[in-house]
Order: C-alpha cells, then sequence, then structure tokens
C-alpha cells in the first residue's frame, strides 16, 4: 500500500511502486495518455495507475477537516453577547406526528394574514411566545427526523441548540425513538420529551415514561431531569407548555450571539428556482445579515440581493438564530455548508474560489476513494461469485434531503449486498437519468420530485423502475427490502414434533416403530432425526406413517402411530424421533 497526500512525477511514482519508469508510461499510454519521465501525475491518476499494478493507495482525505465543529463565537464577540432564541429540531419515530407537531405550533402561533401568509416553507421558521411575562422566540427547523439532524453533523455543521422527541402515548418507543434519542446524546443536545397523541383513546404516557427510563430519559416527576410534556399535536393541546419547556431549557445552555458583527451561520436549504436563480435558506448563527451584504456560502459567491423570512416578507436585516431565504448567490450551495459576510468584495470572491477547487479536488479523491472500495471488494466477491449489487439513481427536491438519503443509505449492512449511488442530484427526473438507469440496471428514486416532460414515458419504455417517495424512513425500508430481495434465499429447518418409541413390531424384512406422538406432529414425507439417549442414529425422511393400521398423512400430539423408515430397522424401545421440515426462507441483511 502507498499513501498519496499529492501529486507527483513519473518517475517517483514508478520508485514508490518499485516498477521501472517505462512501465508507468506505458500504462498511462495505454489509457491514451500521453506522458514523460517528468511529468507530474495528478492523484486520481496515480492511484488508477497504482491500483492497476496492484497496489492499494491510500488518498489523503482529511476526515477531521470534514468533521470540524464550525465554531461560531470568537474571542472578539465576548463583549457584545446577548442573549438569542433557541433553534430546535422535532425528532421521533414515523407517524408519531412530528409533522403534524411542526405544522400545528405554526399554525396557532403565527396569526393569520401576516405578510405573505403562512404557507412558506423555508426549512424553518419562529414563533413568538410569552415566557416569565417576557416576549421571546423559538426557531424550529423544519426538516424533522434525525437522518437529516445527522446528516447535518457529518459535515460540521452544528445548528440544533434542543431537540425535541416526539413519541405517540398509544405507541410508544419505537426503533427510531431509539436512534433519534442516541443521534441528539451523540451530538450531546438537550432532549424535551412531547408525549403526543394523548388525544387518543389508547394513549398511555405513563407507559412512555416508563419505556423511556431504559434509555437514560427520566421524567422529572418521577425523580429524574428530564422534561416530558404530554401534548396533542392535533388538537393543539398543551402546545404552549411545550413551548415554554423549550424555553426553560434554552434557559440553561449557553445560547449567546453577537448581533454587532457580520453574520456567520449555516445553509440549512438551497435550491436552484428557474424564475429566482440559486436560493438559499440560511441560519444566521452570530452577527446580523443585511442586504447588500457579500458573503461566500461554501463555494458559491455572492450579494445578497433581497431576503425574505419565514412568513414571506421582504426583510432587510435578521439577527442571529433568524432562518431567511437569500437571493444573489452565484450557485446552489449545499446544505451544512457554512456561510461567513465578508467586508471586502475581493476577498470574498477569492475564498468562494479556493473553495471551489479544494471541492472538486476532494470530489475526485472522494470518487477515486469510493471507486477503490468498491473495485478492491468487488473483486474479492468477484472471485467468491457471490457478489450482488444494488445500483441506485436519487432525484430529489432539495441537496439537504439528498444528503440525508446518500449518509443513511451508507449506513444500510452493505456485506453481501452493495447499494452504489450512481448519481445523487437535486432537480427533476429526466430523460437523461431514464437513460443512465437502463444502462446501468439501476432504480431510479425520486424524493419530492417529479417527471421532467417525457422522462415518464421514457422510463415504460425501457422498462426502468422509478420510485416516489416523501420519507426518508419509507424509502430506506424499500431499498433494504430490495436488498434483501437480491439475497439468495436459505433453507432452514422448522421442527414440527417429537415422538417416542413404545414398541417394535417385525415386519417382513423391516420393522414398524410404535410410537407416541409427545408434541407437534408427525407428517408423512417429513424430515426425521432418531436419538437413542445423547446420540444420533439416523436423519432421513419419514416413509411410511400409520394411524390404526390405515395410512395416516399427518398425525398430532396425544395420539399413537406406526413409523417406518426405507433405510432404518435398528429400532428400540425409548428411541426419540423429532419431526422436521426444510423450508425456504427469505434472507435479512445481517451487519
Ligand atoms: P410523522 O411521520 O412523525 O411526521 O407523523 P405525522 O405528523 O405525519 O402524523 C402521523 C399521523 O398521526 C397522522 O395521521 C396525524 O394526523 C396523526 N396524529 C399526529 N398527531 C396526533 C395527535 O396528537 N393525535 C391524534 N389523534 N393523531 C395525531
Amino acid at each position: 500500500m502507498i499513501t498519496l497526500t499529492g501529486g507527483l512525477s513519473v518517475s517517483e511514482l514508478a520508485s514508490r511502486l518499485a516498477v521501472a519508469d517505462t512501465e508507468i508510461i506505458r500504462a498511462l499510454f495505454m489509457k491514451g495518455i500521453m506522458t514523460s519521465v517528468n511529468q507530474i501525475l495528478d492523484v486520481p491518476t496515480a492511484t488508477m495507475v497504482a491500483e492497476e499494478m496492484g497496489v492499494v493507495v491510500e488518498t489523503g482525505v482529511t476526515e477531521a477537516e470534514a468533521k470540524k465543529v464550525i465554531e461560531m463565537i470568537s474571542a472578539g464577540d465576548l463583549d457584545h453577547l446577548q442573549r438569542r432564541p433557541p433553534v430546535v429540531t422535532i425528532m421521533g419515530h414515523v407517524d408519531h406526528g412530528k409533522t403534524t407537531l411542526l405544522d400545528s405550533i405554526r399554525k396557532t402561533k403565527v396569526a393569520q394574514g401576516e405578510a405573505g401568509g403562512i404557507t412558506q416553507h423555508i426549512g424553518a421558521y419562529h414563533v413568538d411566545v410569552t415566557h416569565n411575562g417576557k416576549p421571546e422566540q423559538v426557531v424550529f427547523l423544519d426538516t424533522p427526523g434525525h437522518e437529516a439532524f445527522t446528516a447535518m453533523r457529518a459535515r460540521g455543521a452544528r445548528v440544533t441548540d434542543i431537540a425535541v422527541l416526539v413519541v405517540a402515548a398509544d405507541d410508544g418507543v419505537r426503533p427510531q425513538t431509539i436512534e433519534a434519542i442516541s443521534h441528539a446524546k451523540a451530538a450531546q443536545v438537550p432532549i424535551v420529551i412531547a408525549i403526543n397523541k394523548v388525544d387518543k383513546e389508547g394513549a398511555q404516557p405513563d407507559r412512555v415514561k416508563q419505556e423511556l427510563t431504559e434509555y437514560g430519559l427520566v421524567a422529572e416527576e418521577w425523580g429524574g431531569d428530564t422534561i416530558m410534556v404530554p401534548v396533542s399535536a392535533l388538537t393543539g393541546d398543551n402546545l404552549d407548555t411545550l413551548l415554554d419547556m423549550i424555553l426553560l431549557v434554552s434557559e440553561v445552555e449557553d445560547l449567546y450571539a453577537n448581533p454587532d458583527r457580520p453574520a456567520k451561520g449555516t445553509v440549512i436549504e438551497a435550491n436552484l428556482d428557474k424564475a429566482r436563480g440559486p436560493v438559499a435558506t440560511l441560519l444566521i448563527q452570530n452577527g446580523t445579515l443585511r442586504v447588500g451584504d457579500t458573503l461566500v456560502a461554501g463555494s458559491s459567491f455572492g450579494k445578497v440581493r433581497a431576503m425574505i423570512d419565514d412568513r414571506g416578507a421582504r426583510i432587510d436585516i435578521a439577527g442571529p438564530s433568524f432562518a431567511v431565504e437569500v437571493l444573489g448567490l452565484s450557485d446552489v450551495p449545499a446544505a451544512g455548508d457554512e456561510f461567513d459576510v465578508y467586508l471586502d468584495e475581493k476577498e470574498a470572491r477569492a475564498i468562494a474560489g479556493n473553495r471551489a477547487d479544494e471541492q472538486r479536488l476532494s470530489r475526485l479523491q472522494q470518487s477515486m476513494a469510493s471507486r477503490r472500495v468498491s473495485l478492491n471488494t468487488l473483486s474479492v466477491q468477484a472471485q467468491e461469485g457471490d457478489l450482488k449489487e444494488l445500483n441506485l439513481l436519487i432525484k430529489s427536491d432539495v441537496q439537504g434531503s439528498l444528503e440525508a438519503i446518500v449518509s443513511s443509505l451508507q449506513q444500510l449492512p452493505q456485506k453481501e449486498v452493495q447499494v452504489r449511488v450512481l448519481l445523487a442530484a437535486p432537480g427533476e427526473i429526466t430523460e437523461t437519468d431514464v437513460d443512465l438507469a437502463a444502462a446501468s440496471n439501476a432504480v431510479i428514486i425520486g424524493f419530492n420530485t417529479t417527471f421532467a416532460s417525457g422522462a415518464r414515458y421514457a422510463a415504460d419504455h425501457a422498462g426502468v423502475d422509478v420510485r416516489d417517495y416523501s420519507i426518508i424512513y419509507k424509502l430506506l425500508e424499500d431499498v433494504q427490502g430490495a436488498m434483501e430481495g437480491l439475497l439468495e434465499p436459505e433453507m432452514v429447518e422448522e421442527p414440527l414434533g417429537q415422538l417416542e418409541v413404545r414398541a417394535v413390531f417385525a415386519v417382513g424384512k423391516g420393522a414398524v416403530a410404535g410410537c407416541y406422538v409427545q408434541s407437534g406432529k408427525a407428517v408423512r414425507n417429513c424430515k426425521v432425526r432418531i436419538r437413542r439417549k445423547s446420540e444420533l442414529l439416523y436423519t432421513g425422511t419419514l416413509d411410511s406413517l400409520k394411524r390404526m393400521k390405515e395410512d395416516a398423512k399427518e398425525v398430532n400430539a396425544g395420539y399413537e402411530c406406526g413409523i417406518g423408515l426405507d433405510d432404518f430397522k435398528n429400532w428400540q424401545d425409548g428411541d426419540i424421533i423429532e419431526t422436521y421440515r426444510l423450508i425456504t426462507k427469505r434472507r435479512t441483511l445481517s451487519v
């Protein structure tokens, strides 16, 4: 194995690989690349050559950098800090009411008739609350679920101050509840529990509290320190208390920012709007953002042309913890990208340019790295003849959900079946996508997106499977199901029963065992295993089964029967016969 951290010359690569210079030149020539001994090869090209020679290459992808947590407050802010509203993410199991809760809080707290109406979805919204007699705000991120939360975190973005975990009182703690707890704990974000659907008949809020104790969340009224609020997202019952509790929790968190400085924060959503160009929702985490500010978001650059708040109103300034839709960027940044306002336009432009170069390089390195992984595992598995792959093309409405989907897909067990994402891009499903899917035997996954004209016909015509989703959990479930469908079914034993031999009768040259069915049943042509004490004497098929001298198909527990086997005659009283059958079972993926 060799490690490449940057470009190197043909002769350097040759010496690292312990081959002659000419071998490298020839290998590149075969690929249509003309080189000389001193020519510098970039990392992807050098990797390709090395791998072709059977050497594994490690590229210096800086994982630490990707995971870097953005520090939003710096020393210069310390004298100007002011409290800021908490930013809340709603998590919980599917169907426990996350979306209903978000909608309901929004409806009850945002007065009808405010500018632009209340239907503007920009990825976050705020509500005004009176807490301890004072006006305060709470900001909610509009993409519920821990997948989106974790995808942001994986990119180094830390946007959530408090997690509200919704648990349905009629359903209790479920797999995604547990996942959400571990994701929030991993991020060290405090959790407030909303015990939802208390209006339902089967609601058992105490059971939910009980179940949560197993995960270290003990309700305050039970002597613990987790706030649990019974609510009904549907009727709006007790939502005020929930908001009050969120503010109570936020009081003990260090939620400060300096409004007197240029803004910085995180991109929470971004997409390309046909009419308006790149549109990004920015969550301001420090400072104040103004129309006319020059900013860099990820590798895109721009001057804020207009800002629209979550209520659809055009605004000129926005302070800490607020989310605004911003027009005027050169490109669509990615959800999770940091953004910064720069006073010097030239500097901003240069920084954006550098980041774009770095991103291109790291994309190249990553694609080489992932190819390396799949090529390596591919070749090993191909030799063993059991390689299975599920190729996917993913299109979604916004970049944020794409990242959430791809990172969740990567977490599916892939030891036996690998998921290969050939393309993951925001936008409609196009004919080109269908072509790619047809060419590579891939399934197209659409998440909250539609078909471009002609694409549906093309997909039907080419027999390409296109699936629509609006819930990540359902999408993952189906992909896992599809992966499991690719596995060979396995034969498993299904036990039928147990018999004891009570008498042995000689019949012609053979013998019939008179048995008592102790449990389960005996079935003609089922499998049998004969044991004497701890010794296994015989395994085979039950050839003849008689009840009162008549042929029987099946004899149940509590009855006597006669059993004859073609290949086994050496019966003794007390022998135990286990009956079972072999069934094919669909396999599930294991980690
Ligand atoms: P999500 O998957 O967690 O976003 O769940 P949804 O918000 O889509 O809710 C799932 C279902 O539960 C919907 O049919 C809702 O109407 C229903 N639901 C949500 N909250 C409540 C509640 O407080 N009471 C009752 N009775 N039903 C609710």
